[in-house]
């Protein structure tokens, strides 16, 4: 049996920063210490973080201490603020794709733009970035909201996308906006990392049998890269570890492609590659 491995699988950018920037922490900051929300969409990383005494904020309470790290995909500026209120010492590890998305908005909102955010709705990166744009931010998250946006008579305004939007989706809807509304900005962000996983989990499918996709149940780049796989036609299985290896239905493969989410750690893709490996 082959076993083949995406050269582009596990942590990104961002989220290998957050978490270095949180075990850090564990070391170096005085307790508590909190992550807003999961740092990362991974129960094994999430467990280690536990182990290092990290605690998860689920809200902002009225009043609180010690540190709160901010995770790769940013928070509205009111949340940071509340957080100050409450006591908190804030380590704001958002991405800095993310924070150039945020930054955007705040600028063509403050000049009195419409900003459209191409993302998923209740996402918190989406929640994040609509934040920096107040009353001018305006979500498109389906075709039903795209056709709402007819209502609003759009002149001056920008088209955003969440990092990790799907490119052709995104392209279709700019196009069709600005064929509404001429002269809207469209501003290309959708996070190339993201991108090229994608592009690379296509690659690997067409090249093996089957593919293994690593990576949390509650992580929407890992559930895309198995639509991903299952649109070339090969079958995917996804599992968060590997515990979750059928062996036995891997062993009718000849080839067998391994991907990972932004959000699975190393040690975790060295796991499948060893049990796989056992067969
Ligand atoms: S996917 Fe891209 S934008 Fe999102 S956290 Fe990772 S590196 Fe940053």
């Amino acid at each position: 049996m082959e076993v083949k491995i995406a050269k582009i699988a596990g942590f990104c950018m961002g989220v290998r920063k957050a978490m270095d920037i949180a075990l850090s922490c564990a070391q170096t900051t005085q307790k508590p210490i909190y992550t807003f929300g999961p740092l990362i969409h991974n129960p094994s990383a999430l467990d280690l973080l536990a182990s290092k005494d990290i605690e998860i904020l689920k809200h902002v309470p009225q009043s609180g201490n010690g540190a709160v790290i901010i995770r790769a995909h940013g928070v509205p500026p009111e949340t940071k603020m509340q957080l100050k209120y409450a006591g908190f010492y804030i380590i704001d590890a958002t991405c800095t794709r993310v924070i150039k998305v945020q930054m955007l908005v705040r600028h063509y909102a403050k000049k009195g733009f419409h900003c459209l955010v191409i993302g998923d709705e209740g996402h918190p990166e989406v929640i994040g970035i609509m934040g920096y744009g107040g009353e001018k931010a305006i979500l498109v998250s389906n075709e039903e909201e795209l056709k709402k946006i007819d209502a609003l008579n759009l002149k001056d305004y920008i088209i955003v996308a969440q990092t990790t939007q799907d490119y052709e989706r995104y392209d279709k809807w700019c196009n069709e906006i600005t064929a509404r509304f001429p002269g809207g900005r469209i501003f290309h962000t959708i996070c190339d990392s993201t991108h090229k996983r994608q592009r690379e989990a296509k690659r690997l499918a067409d090249e093996v049998d089957m593919v293994v996709v690593v990576g949390g149940k509650k992580s929407a780049n890992t559930k895309r890269l198995a639509e991903i796989v299952h649109e070339s036609g090969k079958e995917a299985l996804a599992v968060e570890d590997e515990r979750d290896l059928d062996l036995e239905r891997l062993k009718k493969f000849n080839k067998i492609g391994i991907t990972a989410g932004a959000s699975t750690p190393e040690w975790i893709i060295n796991r499948i590659v060893e049990k796989i490996g056992s067969i």
